[in-house]
C-alpha cells in the first residue's frame, strides 16, 4: 500500500449529521413512493415534487433548508425521516488534484468508500467527474486482487446509502464548477457537477441487485440529479442470472464485467466466483446481454504481472471475445498491502493490447487515478482502521 504524504485530510462542503438511525431515510423512497406517501400525510403533488427537487436537483443538506416548505410541514418530514445516510469519516485529495477520496460512516458504524475523479477534456470528451460508487459494505466474493475482497461481506447498502454517495459528491463537485466560475474559469450554464457514475467501489453490485436498480432510477430522474442512464456504469464480477436479468430491464446504462483472465484455470485463482460461472458460462451471457440491448460490453482487464499478463493470454482473450460487441480496459493493479500480485509495466501492457488487436478487439490502457490516496477499491477504509481503529 502507498503511503499518502502528499495529501491532508479536507472537509466536505456541506456535512450531513445523521440525525437519529431509528427513522427511515427518505433517501430509500422512489420518487412515486415519495409522492404518494407525501399526499397521504396530507400535501399536494407539488409539495412532493418539491421535495425531490430540494435533495436531488438542489442537493440541499438538511429538512431546514427547504425554505420553499412551510415550517410545519419541515417538521413534520423531521419526525417521520431522517435525512442524510452518510457521515464523513475522512476525506482525501491526491497530490495533482485529479482524485478525491472520502470514508463513509454509516449509522451502524459500517465504513463504505466513494471517489471522485476528474477529467480533463481529451479532444474526444468534455472535462467530466465520475463519482465511483459503493453497493455494499465488504463484499462476499473474496477476489484476492481485491482490497475490500480482503475484508469479508459486513451487509448490502440501502438505496438511500448508495444514492447518498452521488449527492456527497455532487455538493463537492458543484462547489468547484461555483468557485472556477467565481474566478472566470467557468460560464455560468458550465456548472455541471457529477457528470457519470460508476459502480466500481466496494462490493457486487448485482448481489445489491433491487437496490441498485432503485437507485440508479432515482440518479436518472431528470428532475432530480439527472445524471444519463449512458453515463452509469454498473461493473459485475459476473454474476450470469443478474446479467440476464439486466438484459431485460430497459436501462440504457453501461455494463462493465471484471474479467482479469482469458481462461478458467487462470480467472479461478483469483476470483473465486469463477468456479460459480465459468468464462464460457459467463460469454454466453453477455451475448444474450448484448443482443436484448444493442449495447457494446465493457471488460474490465487487471493486469497481474506474470499472472495474465502475457501475449498468449492477450491472443486467447482475443479468441475469447471474438465477434463480442465490446472494447477492453487494461488496468495495471492497485497493489494492495496483503495481495501478493505487482503491478504490470507500461511496456507489456501496450505488448498484451497487440495481441488483442489481432483479432480486432479495442481496448485501452487506462491507469489508474490517485494512488497517492488509496484510491484502490477497499484502500482508504484499510488504511482507516490502521489510523483511527475504526
Ligand atoms: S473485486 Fe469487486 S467483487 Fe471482487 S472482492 Fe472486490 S469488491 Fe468484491
Amino acid at each position: 500500500m502507498t503511503t499518502p504524504s502528499s495529501t491532508s485530510p479536507e472537509p466536505t462542503v456541506k456535512k450531513a449529521s445523521i440525525a437519529s438511525a431509528m427513522l427511515p431515510s427518505i433517501l430509500d423512497l422512489s420518487r412515486d413512493r415519495l409522492t404518494s406517501t407525501l399526499i397521504e400525510m396530507g400535501e399536494k403533488k407539488f409539495r412532493a415534487d418539491q421535495v425531490w427537487r430540494s435533495i436531488y436537483h438542489e442537493t440541499l443538506g438538511s429538512f431546514d433548508e427547504m425554505s420553499t416548505l412551510s415550517k410545519t410541514f419541515r417538521e413534520k418530514l423531521k419526525e417521520t425521516y431522517t435525512f442524510s445516510a452518510l457521515e464523513q469519516a475522512m476525506f482525501l485529495t491526491s497530490a495533482d488534484k485529479t482524485t478525491s477520496k472520502a470514508l463513509y460512516k454509516l449509522h451502524d458504524g459500517e465504513l463504505i468508500e466513494t471517489v471522485l475523479m476528474r477529467y480533463e477534456t481529451d479532444g474526444h470528451r468534455r472535462n467530466r467527474k465520475t463519482a465511483c460508487i459503493s453497493t455494499q459494505a465488504g463484499c462476499a466474493l473474496g477476489c484476492t486482487f481485491c482490497a475490500t475482497g480482503q475484508q469479508g461481506f459486513r451487509r448490502n447498502l440501502t438505496v438511500g446509502e448508495i444514492v447518498a454517495q452521488v449527492i456527497e459528491m455532487q455538493r463537492v463537485a458543484r462547489a468547484e464548477d461555483e468557485a472556477q466560475m467565481a474566478e472566470g474559469k467557468r460560464s455560468k450554464g458550465d456548472i455541471q457537477g457529477v457528470t457519470n457514475v460508476v459502480f466500481m467501489g466496494m462490493g457486487e453490485p448485482l448481489a445489491n441487485y433491487r437496490n441498485v436498480i432503485a437507485a440508479i432510477r432515482v440518479l436518472n430522474d431528470g428532475q432530480g440529479l439527472n445524471i444519463g442512464a449512458r453515463h452509469i456504469t454498473v461493473s459485475t464480477v459476473g454474476l450470469v442470472p443478474q446479467i440476464l436479468q439486466l438484459a431485460e430491464e430497459e436501462l440504457q446504462i453501461n455494463l462493465a464485467i471484471s474479467l482479469h483472465a482469458p481462461d478458467n484455470a487462470t480467472r479461478s485463482q483469483t476470483m473465486p466466483v469463477n468456479k460459480r460461472y465459468p468464462v464460457e458460462e459467463l460469454i454466453r451471457a453477455c451475448h444474450k446481454y448484448a443482443d436484448a440491448t444493442g449495447r457494446r460490453i465493457f471488460f474490465e482487464y487487471v493486469l497481474l504481472k506474470e499472472q495474465n499478463d502475457s501475449v498468449e493470454q492477450a491472443q486467447k482473450l482475443g479468441r475469447l471475445l471474438n465477434g463480442l460487441h465490446c472494447h477492453v480496459n487494461l488496468i495495471p493493479v492497485n497493489p494492495t498491502k496483503e495481495g501478493p500480485f505487482e503491478r504490470t509495466d507500461l511496456t507489456a501492457a501496450k505488448d498484451f493490447q497487440g495481441g488483442l488487436k489481432q483479432y480486432g478487439i479495442p481496448s485501452t490502457v487506462r491507469m489508474e487515478k490517485g494512488i497517492d490516496i488509496n484510491a484502490g477499491c477497499g484502500q482508504l477504509r484499510e488504511r482507516a482502521i490502521e489510523i483511527l481503529g475504526a
